[in-house]
């Protein structure tokens, strides 16, 4: 609750909303308390006082009523009115909504019908007619706008309804011998709430003004009882000759409908999860890029070049360090592994590389990244896009999530290979299938057009790795494509990849946080801790004599069949936030060898002259490695 409230004080519109109908609504409430004129008695000898008059205030309206007097007591009753409209509307609607979402089927059917019907008229029409035949008069119009409301409550409610009524939750609660109406109370209830609340809030000004207008019009409150509608509708005959008898409740309705609907848009912000992480902002085509320097390039780089790259988050005033100065390099034919445990920055090295880091809140700070010895960061949009799944394929972790749900498989290779190459959809087609087959996906020809639901797992990883190869890339990065795919399938999947591999010379990086991977597929490993590579060398070595106490101690982790009993180490402790990185070595709170000066200053990533051994520790765990360190 206090994390909504400040979520809510963020948001400075929001705030000056809350505080000006704060002062509204107390201003309201301690109207019968202050010292003002009756709002009723008519003094036609001063009719029409301007504002600022000796014991008028605001003036008077054409009958010589004090407008201060009237207008506290017209906004206090219009809030009233509104305030109890939509409550109405929300309590009805949401009763509505629950029932037909929760028992679907018929009642669903004939409830929602029935609520179409209403919806098919415009909103103030319905409410006139209602008005028309109740007769006017303040209640009758409140009724009026509470019901042209109930609708949009119902259908807003009942959508959300449908999806929770079939959660599992819902199921344990059957399970556990609940009624119906139990559960509508105490599983559904708490958790439409939420909804409710939020289009509460967007409605009640639109309730204001629905009700203003029925006034104005003469079908709500009947003289001489003031509420903004009525005193705007008694000013109109005397709009030119004084103006302000209209201005002071025309304010106010401004006032009010407007600090309302700044007010709700924050508390549906606040409240709405999928609007805080920002979803609605749109992210940039390539990420942003800030960098004081670009280095030089080096020599005999292989086909893909990280040079001390650098990615941030830059989050309102903290910084996330993700990716803090990595330099790795790949060669044609071969496959790089990076591992690490998960936040170690992996994932944003992948994407800084085709400037996939959405922006905001990522920016590139620093280094660079070539490709055959061009530098891509801040390369123009129309450059990156033509290498972007072309030249650089990705493959992500979650193919379900990659996939479009509503397209086929085979339209979907086809669109990421017409989208570099100007050939036939027929030859195009003919591409997909051929690509599938070189999955090894079966029976390529029909499952072409599948859609993605209609595929499993592992299958549907083949897609994705089949799309990577859609423009027989040189790099596939591959993002922990194995992750969400269970041993047999995952075995098949790095069989696969290290064929391609060999057959077209594809240089690989593959991300992931399994050893086991890391033995079977790659040549070399690059370990990530804490945005920053810690210890790099052919994997053969780097398995056999790690020489950071983070590599040995994650190696350390990996249960191994058929040796027998052995007490796996988890390693103590939690990686540093990477807003707040602690000096020198990030690892040093968690390691058993720590000592004074790993907390000091920046440890370089050091190593032998012959071999490509590096790692960034003062203390290294294997003997070779330790005295090139301290050379
Ligand atoms: P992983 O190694 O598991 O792939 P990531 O590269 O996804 O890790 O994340 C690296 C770090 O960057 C994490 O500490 C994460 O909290 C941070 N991070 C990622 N995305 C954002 C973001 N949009 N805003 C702030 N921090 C982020
Ligand atoms: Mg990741």
């Amino acid at each position: 609750m206090s994390a909504f409230f400040r979520l809510l004080a963020r948001n400075r519109l929001a705030l000056w909303g809350g505080v000006v109908l704060a002062l509204v609504v107390f201003l309201g409430l301690i109207t019968p308390l202050l010292p003002l004129a009756d709002p009723d008695v008519t003094n036609t000898a001063d009719r029409f006082l301007p504002p600022f008059s000796e014991g008028a205030f605001l003036g008077t309206d054409h009958l010589g009523r004090d407008l201060l007097s009237r207008l506290m007591w017209g906004t206090r009753l219009s809030l009233a009115v509104g305030f109890s409209a939509a409550v109405a509307a929300a309590t009805i609607g949401a009763a509505i909504g629950i029932v037909a979402g929760f028992y679907g089927g018929r009642t669903d059917n004939v409830i929602m019908r029935g609520v179409d019907m209403l919806m098919a008229f415009p909103y103030i029409l319905l409410a006139l007619a209602i008005v028309a035949a109740l007769g006017p008069g303040l209640m009758n119009a409140l009724i009026a706008v509470a019901a042209v409301n109930v609708p949009f409550f119902a259908r807003n409610i009942r959508g959300i309804t449908v999806g929770i009524a079939h959660k599992e939750f819902v199921d344990a609660a059957r399970l556990a011998g609940m009624g119906n109406g139990r559960i509508i109370l105490t599983e559904i209830l708490p958790n439409v709430v939420p909804v409710i609340v939020i289009a509460m809030s967007t409605t009640i000004g639109w309730m204001i003004l629905e009700t203003a207008g029925l006034s104005f019009l003469g079908l709500g409150s009947q003289p001489p009882q003031a509420d903004l509608g009525s005193m705007l509708g008694e000013a109109r005959s005397a709009l030119i000759t004084n103006p302000h008898t209209s201005v002071v409740p025309g304010v106010m309705i401004l006032v009010i409908v407007m600090s309302i609907n700044l007010l709700g848009d924050g508390v549906r912000d606040a409240l709405d999860p999928r609007l805080k992480s920002g979803a609605l902002s749109r992210p940039m085509p390539a990420t942003l890029v800030d960098r004081k320097s670009v280095p030089e390039a080096g020599e005999g780089d292989g086909i893909l070049a990280l040079q001390d790259l650098e990615t941030q988050f830059h989050v309102k005033d903290r910084v996330y360090k993700a990716v803090g100065g990595v330099s790795l390099t790949v060669h044609p034919g071969e496959c790089l592994g990076i591992i690490g445990e998960s936040g170690s920055g992996k994932s944003v090295t992948a994407l800084s590389v085709m400037s996939l880091v959405a922006s905001p809140p990522g920016v590139i700070t620093g280094g660079a990244v070539r490709y055959k010895g061009e530098d891509l960061i801040g390369a123009p949009y129309a450059k990156l896009r033509s290498l972007r799944g072309d030249r650089v394929a990705y493959i992500f972790q979650d193919p379900l999530a990659t996939l479009h749900p509503l397209y086929k498989v085979g339209d979907q290779l086809v669109e990421a290979i017409r989208c570099h190459h100007d050939v036939s959809s027929a030859e195009a087609r003919s591409r997909a299938i051929d690509l599938l087959k070189s999955v090894r996906i079966p029976n390529a020809e029909s499952r072409v057009d599948s859609y993605p639901h209609e595929m499993s797992g592992g299958m549907r990883q083949r897609v994705g790795i089949a799309m990577a190869l859609a423009n027989e890339p040189d790099v596939i990065i591959a993002d922990e494509p194995t992750t969400a795919l269970d041993v047999t399938v995952q075995a098949q999947i790095l069989a696969l990849l290290d064929d391609l591999r060999k057959a077209r010379g594809l240089a690989i990086v593959f991300i992931t946080h399994d050893f086991g991977v890391v033995a079977q597929l790659c040549d070399r490993v690059a370990v990530m801790y804490a945005g920053r590579i810690v210890e790099e060398g052919p994997t053969g070595e780097v398995l056999a004599t790690p020489a950071h106490p983070y590599t040995k101690r994650l190696i350390a982790c990996v249960p191994e069949l058929g040796e027998g009993r052995r007490k796996l180490a988890a390693i103590p402790g939690l990686p540093p936030v990477v807003d707040k990185l602690p000096e020198g070595c990030a690892f040093a709170e968690r390691c058993h060898k720590a000592r004074d000066y790993c907390q000091r200053g920046d440890i370089p990533l050091e190593g032998p002259a012959e071999g490509a051994r590096r790692v960034r520790c003062l203390y290294p765990e294997n003997e070779r490695m330790a005295e090139a360190v301290s050379s």
